[in-house]
């Protein structure tokens, strides 16, 4: 594990950090948010060793985060679920993968939230950029690349309206 741990910390950003904040750990979850559930898929999505995915979901496990589910008896097969307190990082996610558009995309987005009920772009406040709602996990899809936008576009125009 790592050397630094928060524990002596009475930050809650720390105590978060603590459970989360390891590097793998916060892109299993964010793969979870897109709908990966088997070893095998954020194994592959991830490019992580076995073992280090292992310790990590077991982890998130222990922690409440994800739950272990079982979906197939013979042989038996396990898959990875967001629990109600996993999905309550949903502002955390969104809020990360925003300020990394801003700050971290010179090229531009290359995951893209949209609102499956219009199609509209979610913003850093989780409302959609064209009707308005407040969105949840379920309510959002994801879309890779960086959209085809014209030259004078901003290049992040789901957060430029701010
Ligand atoms: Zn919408």
């Amino acid at each position: 594990m790592l050397g630094n741990t928060y524990d002596n910390q009475t930050c809650s950003i720390a105590r978060t950090l603590e459970l989360i904040g390891e590097r793998w750990t916060i892109l299993i979850i964010r793969d979870a948010f897109l709908g990966v559930r088997r070893f095998d898929e954020f194994q592959r999505s991830l490019g992580v060793a076995r073992n280090v995915l292992q310790g990590r979901l077991e982890r998130l496990v222990e922690n409440g985060i994800l739950e272990r589910v079982r979906y197939q008896e013979r042989p038996e097969r396990f898959e990875y679920r967001l629990t109600e307190k996993g999905l309550d990082l949903w502002p955390v996610v969104v809020s990360l993968l925003s300020w990394g558009d801003r700050h971290a995309a010179p090229e531009g987005p290359p995951v893209l939230l949209e609102h499956r009920g219009c199609g509209g772009r979610v913003n850093d406040r989780r409302i959609c950029e064209t009707c308005g709602a407040l969105l949840g996990p379920r309510d959002v899809k994801a879309r890779l690349g960086v959209a085809p936008r014209g030259p004078h576009e901003p290049v992040q125009p789901a957060l430029a309206s701010r």
